[in-house]
This record gives structure tokens, C-alpha cells and sequence, in this order.
């Protein structure tokens, strides 16, 4: 992207609107054992025993476990198994931070588009950074997977499988939270989305308090979570209080600016009780300047929002480098005295390529 503050065209804006309303674009053709309900499971295995299915849908939804690996059950129903459903995800790759805290793993999937998950550990927790799509249709400037353009949606086995694998990969950690934001705009793909919420909740056991979706801010989904009261929490990637530079770095921002999107977050947080939060990439000179601290003050607080800044990190296809760490702690001091409850984002996995922004869908 030679211009990361041109306006956006129409064009543009049509592209991504088209992209983001198509149903169905390439997903699998296969359907994975993780796509299956119960029922869909039992009807599967309706020549086995009645006790198959709960064992089954047991080992593979709760336990996360490979056909393979489910040794109570015989052989030959695990080779049935293993013959009928692929596996959602191949793994091509894995990286881990030099400190050990960070792992990233590059997945392909039925098509060829890849995706990229990220494992973070924290002292008292550990937190899976979720793809919800291959690309991103969203174009936002200086986001890597942005600039890389749209393949498709992610299937609820895809999603589901990347939790598992975050399980598994922290144990003996126990895997606390997840966060819807890896690859793509989530809420373009939200029937999916939700159904994988669904099942993690009820089947892996991580509540939805414990899991976070980030959006671009796309209206009328984000009035779904009101309408059916979704506990998780909602995080809106605002990086500009005003529209004009709004539009330039998010360019959703033309059909649903700052105004529709500050009612829409009174009114999830009205539903829900709960509160959205605002993420605010810190780009040097563009949306760090005094003036932005009043503006963004003023619409967060309007949202009745709290605020989470992220340091700016390193994509290719953008010049504009990161806020320095003092103009971060500046900025986060002068939106606290406007009354804004802030905080940062600490940075993991830059060493690897695996922070906000920097995912993209090739091996390095
Ligand atoms: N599409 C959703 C989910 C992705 S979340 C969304 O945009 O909200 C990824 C978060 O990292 C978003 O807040 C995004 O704006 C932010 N981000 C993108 N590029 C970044 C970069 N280069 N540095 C820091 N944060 C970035």
C-alpha cells in the first residue's frame, strides 16, 4: 500500500463490503468432526452402540482429542472415524518467542489459505489469540493481515480445532482466555463465530467472561451481541476519534462512523452490562497528538468505554512507525485525567511476528 493516508475509494469500500456478504466463499468441502452437533454425531453413529456418541462427542469436544488418540473406543471405529472426517487444520509450522512465552503456529487448511493462532503465557494466565478468517477484507492500513486482502471464512471446526491446539500447547498450563483477535474481522463471519462461542462455552468450559471479540465495528452485528445479551466481551478497534482520519485507517469507518458506533456501544453495553472496550494502535504522529488525546476522551466516554492502547508494531506495507514508549505512558496519563479508565497492551511475540497486526499468511 503506497499511501496508507489516502482516502478511501468507493470501490474500495464496495470490495469490501461484497467480500465481507458472501456466504459461503470456498469453505471446506468436507465437513471435520468438530463441525458435527450431537445429533450429527449420533446419526454417524447409528450403527454403533448408544454409548458411542457420548464417549465420542466427550473425547473429541471436551477432551480435544484426534480420532487416534481415543483408545477406549475399538480400532475399527476409530479408522472409521479417521476415513470420514478430515483433520480441520495441518500445521506447518511453529515458533516460539525467545522468552518462551509466545508460540505461534502457521495452519493450512482444506484449499490451501493458511492462518496463523497465537499462544500467549502470562503468569496467572494463558490466552489463545484466535483467526476467525483467512485474510481480512477490512483493508486496514496498517494491519499485515489487512494489507494482504480477503481468502475466506473459517469453518466452527477451524475455529474450534485452534482452541484445542492452544490447549494442548499450554498444558500443564491451564488455557484461561481466548481472544477473537488473530486473522479477519470476526463479526463478518458471525454465525460461525457464535456457534463456536456456544461450544466453547458449554464443551471446552471456558466462560464466556473469558473470552474476548474485537471488531472493526461493524454495526449490525455488534447489535446481535445486544439483542442476545452475549456475555463476551466486545472490543472495537477504534484508532481515530474523528471520521476523517478514521475512514483512512479503518475504512469500515465510511459506512458505520464514530456517531452510529458510539450508540452502538451504549446499547451493548445497555443489553449486556458490559462495557465495550476501544483499541487504539499508537501510530507516531497520526493519532497520538494532543488533540487526539481530548477527542478520543471524549467519545470514549460518551461510549461509556474503556480504553486499551497498543503499541504501534512492524508491519511491511506500512511506513509509519510506532509512538515512542514515552508518548504511549503521555498519552494513557492525559486520557486517565480526562476521566477515561486506560491501559496498555503489553507487547509479546514481536520477536516472532506473532503480535497485534503483525499476522499474515506466509511462513517466515
Ligand atoms: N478485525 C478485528 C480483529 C483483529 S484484532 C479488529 O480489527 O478488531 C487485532 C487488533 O490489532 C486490532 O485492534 C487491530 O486494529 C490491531 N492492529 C492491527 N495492526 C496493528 C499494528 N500494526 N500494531 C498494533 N496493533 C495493530
Amino acid at each position: 500500500m503506497s499511501d496508507p493516508h489516502a482516502e478511501v475509494s468507493s470501490d474500495q469500500l464496495k470490495r469490501i463490503l461484497k467480500i465481507q456478504e458472501t456466504p459461503r466463499a470456498a469453505m471446506p468441502e468436507q465437513a471435520s468432526l468438530l463441525d458435527l452437533d450431537r445429533q450429527g454425531l449420533a446419526a454417524f453413529l447409528s450403527d454403533e452402540p448408544r454409548f458411542r456418541t457420548d464417549q465420542v462427542w466427550t473425547a473429541i469436544n471436551e477432551k480435544g482429542l484426534q480420532p487416534d488418540e481415543i483408545t477406549s473406543i475399538p480400532l475399527t471405529l476409530r479408522t472409521k472415524l479417521n476415513e470420514a472426517f478430515p483433520q480441520p487444520l495441518d500445521m506447518v509450522a511453529q515458533q516460539t518467542s525467545s522468552d518462551g512465552r509466545t508460540t505461534k503456529s502457521l495452519f493450512s487448511l482444506d484449499g490451501g489459505a493458511q492462518i496463523e493462532t497465537v499462544l500467549m503465557r502470562y503468569d496467572e494466565r494463558a490466552t489463545v489469540c484466535v483467526s476467525s478468517q483467512a485474510g481480512c477484507a477490512m483493508a486496514c492500513s496498517f494491519c499485515a493481515t489487512g494489507q494482504a486482502g480477503f481468502e475466506r471464512h473459517l469453518s466452527v471446526a477451524e475455529i474450534l480445532e485452534q482452541v484445542h491446539w492452544a490447549k494442548r500447547t499450554a498444558d500443564p498450563q491451564r488455557l484461561s482466555n481466548i481472544v477473537f483477535m488473530g486473522m479477519g474481522e470476526p463479526l463478518a463471519n458471525l454465525d460461525r463465530l457464535f456457534e463456536a462461542i456456544d461450544r466453547i462455552t458449554t464443551d471446552i468450559g471456558i466462560g464466556a467472561r473469558k473470552i474476548t471479540v474485537s471488531t472493526v465495528g461493524m454495526v449490525p452485528a455488534m447489535e446481535r451481541f445486544a439483542a442476545e445479551k452475549r456475555q463476551v466481551g466486545l472490543a472495537v478497534s477504534l484508532h481515530a476519534a474523528n471520521d476523517d482520519l478514521r475512514t483512512e485507517l479503518v475504512p469500515i469507518n465510511k459506512r458505520h462512523p464514530i456517531a452510529e458506533l458510539i450508540e452502538t456501544c451504549r446499547l451493548v453495553r445497555a443489553k449486556t452490562g458490559r462495557r465495550v472496550s476501544f483499541e487504539w494502535a499508537m501510530i507516531g504522529g497520526v493519532n497520538d497528538r494532543d488533540s487526539d488525546i481530548s477527542e478520543f476522551a471524549r467519545v470514549a466516554k460518551a461510549a461509556d468505554a474503556h480504553v486499551n492502547l497498543i503499541p504501534l508494531n512492524d508491519t511491511p506495507g506500512y511506513p509509519t512507525t510506532g509512538s515512542s514508549p514515552q508518548r504511549v505512558k503521555e498519552f494513557a496519563r492525559g486520557l486517565r485525567e480526562r476521566g477515561v479508565n486506560a491501559t496498555i497492551r503489553s507487547t509479546m511475540g514481536d520477536d516472532i511476528d506473532a503480535a497485534c497486526g503483525q499476522l499474515a499468511n506466509r511462513d517466515r
